[in-house]
């Protein structure tokens, strides 16, 4: 015997959801427990996992159990498909596992032929109906088994109706609709250039082929790579019978939510159309109408809706998303689903269930999509508002940002300073171009990926960033950006939705972010569950405010290379870089102390002894020089016009110095601690300027200072060590000038796959580990971050090689086994060691999962993630 593909309706129910999909097991539930729904069977989702790997072709068996689960029907029902008396109608419904809203394909009204027709028309007593039902047919079975073109139909109709003078629809006439069947039949043949089956159970077959198939259509292949589904779940087939909502004025179909799905609010929310059938309401061909006119016209079918309503969502547990069809006042439930909603909405449903006795805390914390809190903390494009984008690029940062377009970082900084609103747009960013990114509302690069640096710090400063537009053409020189046919001039206005990678050449309105009461408790109650501790990046007064704001515990990295920027400190830094001594080099990071440590001073009074840990510089000093190709055309422009001869010197100088400073790798050359080791002054200067910050602060009456110091880009113990003596020498040597006493740590990052072999031997010289996952995947995949997502990591991820792109979700298989040796061996060999995570992953909920499986004692993420990574750690746990 083979395998049982069919189950009728009764006998599913919702547990078995990865069979039957979320749909069949919903409506099987719903007959269960008594709510009226149309009859049927359902083909399971193993059988259309079988076609897809048998390369389309149907188990053995499954013809034959179709066509069996048909009789059954048929002497249910007593009824009998596309029959000339007593013909049964059907519905042929997808329905996957994970709802996809509307990706896939549904038929109506299988079952309507030349020989049914007549009786349908009959029996309901409505002509009009008869052919309403058999024109939709045809166009549906036309569109979704054929392939034929939807415009071929929608053309026709809308000529029909100029023909006759009918505004909508329902104007038409039984005549009018009979015309139009006949028409569409002809159209059909035409385009297949012969005719299609006409016989209902062949169709039904050739449908069930066709929602198979609808699985892998490209809209449902992008929603499922969107929602990071999986792609071989497979749709179940619900064959239904047919109820009519489009019977006349007594009749309707709709759609209903048990509570608002955009606040929450525990209220009704839905719309209906009465003579209306299937995706009428959806489709926007008329206008619905709000739920709460049903109990004018429909006032029986509408108290068994609220009903309805009522008992399956206190049955769920949690708010519904459901359709229904009344046919000659007799209502019908179609499908019910736990509903969509915004982060809003899921707050306070998930709150007021709690205090409804519905479900307990874990249950709320639990319902709670993280990723999608971010819609809560950034500024939103209003969505009432209709606008089509100008290209779309990958949504690096959420949010909305409205303002004029400026194609370089000073401007934007210069323009943004002075109150304007602007939105920087670059190739790509590099770290000079901070200052812009700063002032603007958002960022938008035509290169670069979600963890490119444009990404990385716009997610840091919570800016809305849209990255690697790769359509778009900027042209510096003549300040402009052209894109399909548009062209935008320095000024015009844009609006980027961070959050979608969407570009808009126009204003749109935006609503302001809000962290509300629900937002307060239920993260509350996350807080009480997890047991990761998490921090935040920050490298400024500023940001790490705000990072405490949103619930950080301390800052897991604050970065110190943004501290040498800036017009007061970038000429110290060069001077500091060009030195030919050691003298020359200490005169030059001596004035550069003072701002490293009023800057350490700001973060340190705003996280209120907390811990902090920073960082000591990372980048290669190439970074803060100018580029080689531009310093060489200087130097050479300046000789062909004869410059004065110091200022000359002066640039060769710079030039020399930029050909030394130049690598071919640089991420893997001189950075990190390899400066520190080379010029040990640059972390000697720094752990005073830290030092010294720290002292100011506990001068002052209640004030602590948790000081974590960290040395980046380790491979070698002896590296550790050296560091370590350095820092320790620097900041006890100022602790004892200042007679003053504090505790405070040295550790270092592990970003270096050897450094995770032998962290038991790094361990030794270390307080704590932070793993720094960006460079860590970097270097263990062997992959360069800032040009991956634009070649071919981005081709990897289309073609389904890699399911998820490593910088945004851990590579648990191969980075992930790192970050567990080095934490085992690590605490073996130092069981005081804490150790922590403080790359992008640090606020990304299946790497956090991750983290949580580890047993890592914190993460550290962006503030705006914070949030988000509360919520993660807690899901984590539970
Ligand atoms: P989707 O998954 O895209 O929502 P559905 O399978 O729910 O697709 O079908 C779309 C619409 O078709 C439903 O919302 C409903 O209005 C209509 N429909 C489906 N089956 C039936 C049926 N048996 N009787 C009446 N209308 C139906
Ligand atoms: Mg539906
Ligand atoms: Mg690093």
């Amino acid at each position: 015997m083979s395998e049982k593909y069919i189950y009728d309706l009764s006998e599913g129910d919702a547990s078995m959801k990865s069979l039957l999909g979320g749909k069949g097991a919903g409506v099987a539930e719903m007959m269960r427990l008594g709510v009226p729904v149309p009859d049927g069977f359902t083909v399971t989702t193993q059988a259309c996992i079988e076609t897809m790997n048998n390369g389309g072709t149907w188990p053995a068996g499954l013809r034959d159990q179709i066509s069996d689960a048909l009789a059954r029907f048929e002497e249910r029902a007593g009824r009998k498909l596309g029959a000339s008396e007593k013909p049964l109608l059907v519905s042929v419904r997808s329905g996957a596992v994970v709802s996809m809203p509307g990706m896939m394909d549904t038929i109506l009204n299988l079952g309507i032929s030349d020989e049914s027709v007549a009786a349908v028309a009959a029996e309901a007593n409505n002509e009009r109906f008869a052919w309403d039902c058999y024109r939709r047919f045809i166009q549906m079975y036309g569109e979704v088994v054929e392939g034929l073109d939807a415009h071929i139909y929608e053309d026709a109709l809308t000529a029909m109706k100029q023909r006759k003078g009918a505004s909508q629809d329902t104007d038409l006439t039984a005549e009018d609709l009979k015309e139009l069947t006949t028409e569409f039949k002809q159209i059909s043949d035409d385009a297949l250039g012969g005719a299609w089956p006409s016989d209902p159970r062949e169709q039904l077959m050739r449908a069930v082929e066709a929602v198979f198939n609808s699985w892998q259509n490209p809209r449902a292949k992008v929603y499922r790579k969107a929602n990071h589904i999986s792609d071989d779940l497979g749709t179940a087939v619900n064959v239904m019978q047919m109820v009519f909502g489009n019977r006349g004025e007594t009749s309707a179909t709709g759609v209903c939510f048990t509570r608002n799905p955009s606040t929450g609010e525990n209220a009704l929310y839905g719309e209906f159309l009465t003579n209306a059938q299937g995706e009428d309401v959806v489709a926007g061909i008329r206008t619905p109408r709000p739920l709460i006119e049903m109990k004018e016209v429909l006032p029986q079918a509408y108290g068994e809706l609220v009903d309805t309503m009522h008992k399956m969502e206190t049955h769920y547990r949690d708010m519904q998303d459901m359709e229904f069809t009344v046919e000659n006042g007799k209502l019908y439930m179609l499908q019910t689903r736990n509903g969509k909603r915004t982060a809003a909405a899921a707050l306070k449903v998930a709150s007021d269930l709690v205090d409804e006795g519905l479900i307990d805390k874990e249950e709320a914390v639990r319902r709670i999509e993280p990723d999608q809190l971010d819609q809560l903390l950034h500024p939103a494009i209003d969505p009432g508002q209709s606008a089509t984008p100008i290209t779309k690029g990958l949504p690096a940062s959420p949010g909305a940002a409205v303002g004029a377009a400026v194609f370089d970082a000073d401007t934007a900084a210069e323009r943004g300073e002075a109150g304007e609103p602007v939105v920087l747009i670059r190739f790509e960013t590099t770290p000079d171009d901070i200052h812009g990114v700063l002032q603007a509302q958002g960022v938008l690069t035509a290169h670069g990926g979600m963890t490119s640096h444009a990404a990385v710090v716009a997610r840091g400063f919570g800016k809305p960033c849209v990255a690697g537009a790769t359509d778009i053409k900027i042209d510096t020189e003549a300040k402009t950006m052209t894109v399909g046919g548009v062209t935008v001039h320095e000024g015009d206005t844009l609006t980027l939705n961070g959050s979608t990678g969407e570009v808009f050449n126009t204003a749109l309105k935006l609503i302001p972010p809000r962290l509300n009461e629900d937002f307060l408790k239920v993260v509350g109650w996350a807080d009480e569950i997890r047991d990761l501790g998490v921090e935040a990046n920050a490298d400024n007064g500023t940001d790490a405010a705000k990072a405490r704001e949103l619930g950080a515990e301390g800052i897991g990295l604050c970065r110190t290379e943004h501290m040498f920027f800036g017009d007061d400190r970038l000429p110290a830094m060069h001077e500091m870089i060009l030195s030919e001594n050691d003298e020359q080099r200490q005169v030059a990071l001596d004035k550069i102390l003072p701002m490293q440590q009023s800057d350490f001073e700001a973060i340190f009074t705003a996280m209120k002894g907390l811990p902090v840990t920073v960082r000591l510089l990372d980048p290669p000093l190439h970074e803060f020089m100018p580029d080689l190709v531009t310093q060489a055309l200087k130097v050479q422009e300046m000789e062909l016009k004869g410059a004065d001869p110091t200022k000359l010197a002066e640039e060769r100088r710079t030039l020399a110095q930029v050909k030394k400073l130049h690598e071919q790798n640089p991420m893997l050359g001189t950075r990190g601690c390899r400066l520190g080791m080379l010029y040990p002054q640059i972390p000697d200067m720094q752990a005073r300027a830290i030092a010294r910050a720290a002292l100011a602060v506990l001068d002052r009456e209640g004030e602590t200072v948790d000081l974590q110091i960290m040395v980046p880009l380790v491979h070698l113990r002896q590296e550790l060590q050296r560091q370590r003596e350095i820092v320790v020498a620097a900041v006890d040597d100022e602790l004892d000038k200042a007679g003053q006493k504090l505790d405070y740590l040295v550790g270092t990052m592990i970003e270096l796959p050897r450094a995770a072999l032998v962290a038991d031997q790094i361990a030794q010289e270390a307080d704590f580990f932070s793993f720094g996952t960006n460079d860590l995947t970097q270097t263990t995949l062997g992959i360069s971050r800032d040009d991956a997502e634009n070649g071919f990591l981005g081709w990897y991820e289309a073609q389904g090689v890699v399911k998820r792109d490593p910088f945004a979700t851990i590579d648990v298989d191969g980075v992930g086994q790192l970050v567990r040796m080095g934490t085992e061996k690590g605490r073996a060999a130092n069981p005081k060691l804490s150790v922590g995570v403080c790359g992008e992953h640090g606020g990304d909920p299946d790497s956090i999962a991750f983290f949580q499986s580890v047993g890592l004692d914190y993460v550290s993420c962006s503030p705006f993630r914070v949030p988000i990574a509360r919520f993660a750690a807690a899901k984590a746990k539970l």
